[in-house]
């Protein structure tokens, strides 16, 4: 290397060193280097190339001093076809191809042709280019078409190039990089904002003071604040401070834990309150990931929507549409909840289970709607009685549950604490329900059952419904609590129902006929009264069955037996020509069908099959059927007389009727109780007998004594004003044809 040589070197190392010290590295940098190196080594029409390596390619990227025509030829050479073997990538045995290495310096290789034609002889000899890591990064060529000898001097001088180049390869490289890592990041933030821009969430970036600072998403979602106007802004100024807190904790949670949290929160826009759902995950900006993340996504969906869609489907499963009171499902999981929290604690709960007397009746008679408003009635009634932790659920038509979940320590207690409620229950009945301008007293039947722990909850329902059928049984309007003993005998009920449908199939049962005499002993009529003539047990008195049949809603089947037999009885006597014309055949009516809207249509249905008049009907009630909605019986009451029927009052006396009303009804006939009957030959009987005696006749009414057993009380009643005699001093209930005889034998001994 001479002076001047050495001179050039240094003024063009120190050029291209500031430059590439001023981050300026390019291109035009490595032709230089091509254009330096070519001046350094001074070979006549030799020119210098450098290769990057990309792969296991080399490509050309600097020929500055392109006079060599076949060089673009080689643009993309392979580096294999350099003698480039991967196992020694700094090494380079180029002899083949006329390259020089160090250790054949000195030789200057046989020119060679490139292996694709045209054939053109192109000397070369070249070193790699070699970076920090002591990777092979590229190859800095000498080319001539002319035969290059190259001396150990000149090796040195392109090795002493290579260094440069390599430096400014690695910085161009670098920069490349850069420039595909922000496109690439240009690309995934374009993605992100279109992403952003169409999903229904809001996506918002905040750092661990509260500052909104980046937010994506549909400013619409932001119930609160338009978008552009929320970046900047804290979480404290946007939120009330108690959200705000809630909110901060959260992003405190995710920051700490650097796990994603998640937080539902409302805010109350101007079209109401919107529910918002939010994920907020840690976002790691700083290289360093063992660092704590500062900032966090928060990613904000309106769950708004979707909440009610919940809450309407929540609803529609746990609560009663009409009422919107728990129903049964809701009623059970609670009821469950309870029980096994009752089975660790030492206090008692209860349920009471409440049935409405008479719904059917009304609902049957003023229709749905109105039975409608009566449940809801009932049931905004109910609620405002109870106390705000006592369950009310409606489980079924007009049946009613309420939980009470402590109700004391002891048994005693506890029924004292649940009498009370029943009875605000009650009285929550008390005034009458106003519905559709009809005015209605409405009464319930409750069953109550404790709950102990011990009972599960299936059972408790289970004994509580018993248990309000007992009360059913009484009359409805009252309370009773469940008891073991009446559940067997609700068991032997069972059986016994079925019993009655069977016999009922089978023809067991049939009306046997009492007669009735008028005070001077002439035959006036007759009482049907139902038999069962079972083929085991004989026969079975209607007091063991009628409450059942009635109970489990048979009666109408035993009403239409005897009423038929009724109808055959008149037939028959008329046939034979022995029916007086102001005879009269008395039918007991039950509770149920003197209730039913179709009473007076199934009586008639009957007669007119048998073409029977009414007025051969005595239809005997009790006090107790007139005592709930005077004006609606009356109503009934009048249709049927109208008809022709003649209505009696059975067992008076023994009711609690009001008195003062007994005027308003239809009734021609009182029927004095056989009990007070028994007691006529004392005086305190005779005063009531006579009492009753006055009172009939005032309402010019019919008195007619039941159950007269011997002369003395014939006597008695004889000298007062009675009109009809009733018992076994005449003669017991009879069979039909013995019936039939009979009346033949006395009608015609008078
Ligand atoms: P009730 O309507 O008071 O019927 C009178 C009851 O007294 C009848 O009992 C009758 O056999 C009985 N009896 C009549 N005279 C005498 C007497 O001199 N001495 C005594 N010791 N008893 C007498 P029975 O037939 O057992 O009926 C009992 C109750 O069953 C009836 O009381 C009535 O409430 C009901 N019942 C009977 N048949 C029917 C029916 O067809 N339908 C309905 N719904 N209830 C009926
Ligand atoms: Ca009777
Ligand atoms: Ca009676």
């Amino acid at each position: 290397m001479n002076i001047e040589h050495l001179n050039k070197l240094l003024f063009e190392k120190a050029n291209t060193l500031s430059s590439i010290a001023s981050g300026q590295a390019s291109h035009e940098q490595l032709d230089q280097v091509c254009l330096d190196l070519e001046n350094t080594i001074s070979i006549p029409n030799a020119q210098c190339a450098i290769f990057e390596k990309i792969g296991d390619n080399f490509y050309f990227i600097a020929a500055p001093s392109n006079k060599i025509e076949r060089l673009n030829d080689i643009d993309e050479v392979p580096l294999s076809y350099f003698g480039y073997k991967p196992d020694r990538p700094a090494s380079f045995d180029l002899k083949y191809r006329s390259f020089e290495l160090e250790s054949n310096i000195q030789t200057p290789s046989e020119p060679t042709a490139t292996p694709s034609s045209p054939t053109n002889i192109l000397h070369t000899v070249g070193v790699p280019i070699i970076n920090d890591d002591n990777c092979l990064i590229g190859l800095m060529v000498l080319f001539s078409n002319q035969e290059l000898a190259v001396n150990r001097r000149q090796v040195e001088f392109l090795k002493f190039f290579s260094h440069f180049t390599s430096a400014i390869l690695t910085a161009i490289t670098a920069s490349r990089d850069n420039e595909l890592k922000i496109e690439a990041l240009k690309k995934s933030n374009e993605k992100f904002r279109a992403f952003t821009k169409v999903m229904p969430d809001l996506a918002l970036i905040i750092d661990e003071t509260g500052l909104y600072e980046d937010v994506h998403g549909s400013p619409d979602n932001l119930v609160y604040i338009s978008a552009t106007e929320i970046i900047n802004q804290n979480v404290n100024d946007i939120f009330p401070p108690a959200d705000a807190e809630k909110i901060m904790s959260v992003i405190g949670a995710a920051l700490a834990t650097d796990k994603t949290q998640e937080y539902e929160y409302s805010i109350q826009g101007d079209s109401g309150v919107a529910i918002f759902e939010g994920r907020i995950t840690p976002i790691h900006y700083n290289t360093d990931e063992s660092e704590k993340a500062k900032h966090v996504l928060w990613m904000a969906r309106d769950v708004t929507e979707a909440k009610k869609t919940q809450k309407k489907v929540k609803q529609l499963a746990y609560f009663d549409p009409l009422t919107q009171l728990p129903n049964r499902r809701m009623f059970n999981e609670r009821l469950e909840l309870t029980v096994d929290s009752k089975a660790m604690s030492q206090e008692f709960g209860a349920i009471l289970f409440l049935d409405l007397d008479e719904f059917k009746r009304i609902n049957d008679s003023l229709g749905h709607s109105a039975g409608d408003k009566l449940l809801k009635d009932v049931s905004e009634r109910l609620r405002s009685t109870l106390r705000k932790s006592d369950i009310l659920a409606r489980i079924g038509g007009d049946e009613f549950v309420i939980l009470v979940e402590n109700v004391g320590k002891t048994l005693e207690q506890a029924q004292l604490e649940i009498s009370i409620v029943a009875n605000k229950v009650q009285d929550a009945f008390t005034a009458k329900f106003e519905i559709e301008e009809l005015v209605f007293q409405v009464s319930c039947s409750i069953g109550i059952c404790v709950i102990d722990g011990t009972t599960n909850a299936q059972n408790i329902m289970k004994f509580a419904d018993t248990a309000m059928y007992n009360s059913k049984r009484q009359g409805g309007n009252s309370y009773s609590y469940y008891d073991p003993q009446k559940q067997t005998l609700l068991d032997r009920q069972l059986t016994f129902e079925s019993d009655i449908v069977s016999a009922i199939e089978n023809r067991q049962f049939c009306a046997f006929f009492q007669p009735q005499v008028d005070r001077y002993g002439k035959l006036c009529g007759a009482e049907a009264l139902i038999r069962w003539l079972h083929p085991d047990k004989g026969m079975i008195p209607p007091d063991e069955f009628i409450s059942v049949a009635e109970q489990f809603g048979l009666i109408q089947s035993l009403q239409d037996i005897v009423l038929e037999d009724i109808c055959k009885l008149i037939k028959t006597l008329e046939v034979e020509a022995i029916l007086p014309q102001d005879f009269k055949v008395s039918i007991n009516i039950s509770h149920s069908q003197f209730k039913s809207t179709n009473f007076r249509r199934l009586l008639m249905d009957t007669l007119d099959k048998f073409n029977v008049d009414p007025s051969f009907i005595t239809l005997e009630i009790t006090e107790s059927m007139l005592s709930h909605d005077i004006s609606q019986t009356v109503q009934q009451m009048n249709e049927i007389a109208r008809t022709g029927f003649t209505f009696s009052i059975d067992d008076f006396g023994t009711g609690y009727s009001n008195l003062s009303n007994l005027h308003a009804y239809p009734v021609q006939e009182l029927k004095i109780d056989k009990s007070f009957v028994d007691r006529i030959l004392d005086s305190s009987g005779l005063s009531i007998v006579e009492t009753i005696i006055s009172l009939a006749k005032n309402l010019e009414m019919r008195v007619v004594a039941e159950g007269v057993e011997d002369e003395k009380q014939v006597a008695v009643l004889k000298g007062r004003d009675v009109d009809i005699l009733q018992g076994y001093y005449f003669s017991k209930p009879l069979q039909f044809e013995d019936y039939v005889q009979w009346h033949k034998n006395n009608l015609l001994a008078f």
